[in-house]
């Protein structure tokens, strides 16, 4: 099959979270799966062009429609670890990709209702015609729209759209200048309830729900998220239109790319490992220790690696900290945040423990340090507030770091309680699970982990290494992402 991805986001060259990591890993195991496979980004001036190889200009003479008139594109080429990737550079005013960040504009709706269309424009103009267009969270929701709506008649009437919602609570939307900009006129048709309209912002059209209501199949990335969303209020607002979809809707599980999350080859590690020679970790532990100044003593280490976000549970990520440190271990903390309110209370605390011989925080986004925390840190919490995957206690595992999560969204799918899961046997079991949001519930999580590695080291790291046997590879999640294709295909 041949299929475009359409996204805001593919790592290592555009990358804020798991949504860049699924883009890349994802096509890298359909093309092993022996499909063909493009991906289509904005051409962001921020992005690490030291991860293209072979940039050239594509396609230099795109002239994409847009309100009144049409703005002109340059396309360009390139590699991204062996992954096809088409750039798109518009040439107007508004900058749209040149702001020196990726999100958190005024104008994002706008900024990304452009980048659709401007990926259908070129697949249209360059005669590209997928059987397949893949398009990611709200910033492409109105890709299917277009196509079903104007594209169609533009002899693009086969293609199918398989709409991948990663993050529930980002819907994107806007006013009906949105319609005029990408010239649908007719607002009364698209302002309807069962189309665009937002479900609760009078004379809003809503991207997330329009992706959801034109794409030929719709999923969210774990199975249990998937049940969250309809049935609970994990899908902020769009569990009626889940209802009304449900026959297209599912959950599959994010894989992760081993290829570049896997102890045994990662170079930004002092010493690959496996679970076959789990007691090498223990260099690791040494190298981050010394990377970070941290005291060498025999103390396990607890990390957080993340976006600090609401959705992240940060006032439980804080409280880890300081349970840590009551409890004699040491902490960990890499994480960019994402509002204001948040930076100042992280930079607060790391100043207060700045000297701390036992904790490190590093508010920023770092994609080296974080390998080398995976593979040293001996415990992982995440205690998101909703999780609609996560993939850093699937990357834990892999590095033998024991997760202590909160029982949610793929969480749920991926970490099973080594005192209390009745679902699996002692030897599936990879982590401990906690449920309820407040402090006590994460210490006694915490707690149980704690008390593990001080009186059973022998027990700790068994259950580490059986994390490292569990397998997340993208291989069983592509399968279900190829049988959705096919069934759409075949509509
Ligand atoms: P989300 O997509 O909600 O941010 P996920 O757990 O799905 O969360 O994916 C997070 C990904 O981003 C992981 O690969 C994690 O290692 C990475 N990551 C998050 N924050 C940082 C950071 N500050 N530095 C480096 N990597 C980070």
């Amino acid at each position: 099959m041949y299929i475009v991805q359409v996204a805001s986001e593919c790592a290592p060259v555009v990358k804020a979270g798991g949504l860049g990591d699924v883009v890349f890993g994802l096509s890298r195991e359909l093309e092993n799966q022996g499909h063909i496979v493009d991906i289509i980004l904005p051409k962001y001036d921020c992005m690490r062009y030291d991860h293209i190889w072979g940039l050239h200009e594509e396609y230099n003479d795109l002239w994409v429609p847009w309100g009144g008139g049409s703005i002109h594109c340059t396309v360009f080429g390139g590699k991204v670890h062996g992954r096809n990737c088409f750039f798109i550079e518009p040439h107007s005013n508004e900058n749209f990709f040149n702001r020196g960040n990726y999100y958190g504009n005024n104008d994002d709706n706008l900024r990304f209702a452009f980048f659709s269309r401007a990926a259908l424009e070129y697949m249209c103009v360059s005669s590209k015609r997928p059987e397949i267009i893949h398009c990611h969270d709200w910033q492409t929701g109105l890709l299917p729209v277009m196509l079903f709506e104007q594209y169609k008649y533009r002899g693009m009437d086969r293609q199918r759209v398989c709409y991948t919602i990663h993050n529930f609570k980002h819907q994107g939307g806007g006013g009906v200048n949105i319609l005029g900009a990408i010239q649908l006129d007719n607002h009364g048709y698209y302002l309807s309830p069962d189309r665009l309209k937002d479900t609760s912002i009078p004379n809003h059209i809503n991207f997330m729900k329009s992706g959801i209501v034109y794409s030929n199949a719709v999923n969210t990335v774990s199975p249990h998220h998937a049940w969250e969303a309809r049935f609970g209020s994990e899908g902020y607002g769009l569990g009626h239109t889940l209802y009304v979809h449900e026959d297209k809707f599912r959950g599959i599980l994010n894989g992760l790319d081993y290829k570049i999350w896997n102890p045994e080859v990662d170079e930004y590690i002092p010493m690959p490992f496996g679970p076959d020679d789990f007691e090498l970790k223990a260099y690791n532990k040494k190298g981050l220790r010394e990377r970070l100044w941290l005291e060498e003593k025999d103390r396990p280490i607890i990390a957080y690696v993340g976006r600090l976000d609401d959705q992240k549970g940060v006032g439980l990520v804080h409280h880890a900290l300081e349970y840590a440190l009551r409890r004699s271990a040491q902490f960990v903390l890499l994480g960019s945040a994402t509002s204001d309110a948040i930076k100042n209370l992280f930079w607060q605390i790391k100043h207060r423990l700045n000297d701390h011989p036992d904790v490190h925080l590093e508010l920023s986004f770092d994609e080296e340090l974080s390998h080398l925390i995976y593979a040293g840190a001996d415990m992982m919490v995440v205690p998101s507030n909703y999780e609609p995957c996560g993939l850093t206690q699937m990357i834990s595992l892999k590095y033998g770091t024991v997760p202590i999560v909160r029982g949610v969204g793929g969480l749920v799918n991926t970490v099973f309680d080594y005192d209390y899961d009745e679902n699996h046997p002692p030897e599936e079991r990879n982590g401990f699970v906690f449920y309820q949001t407040d402090v006590t519930a994460l210490e006694s999580a915490m707690h149980r982990a704690l008390e593990l590695w001080y009186t059973d080291r022998k027990g700790f790291n068994k259950l580490a290494v059986q994390g490292m046997r569990c397998d997340y590879s993208w291989r069983n999640s592509v399968k279900s992402y190829v049988e959705v294709y096919e069934k759409i295909k075949a509509e």
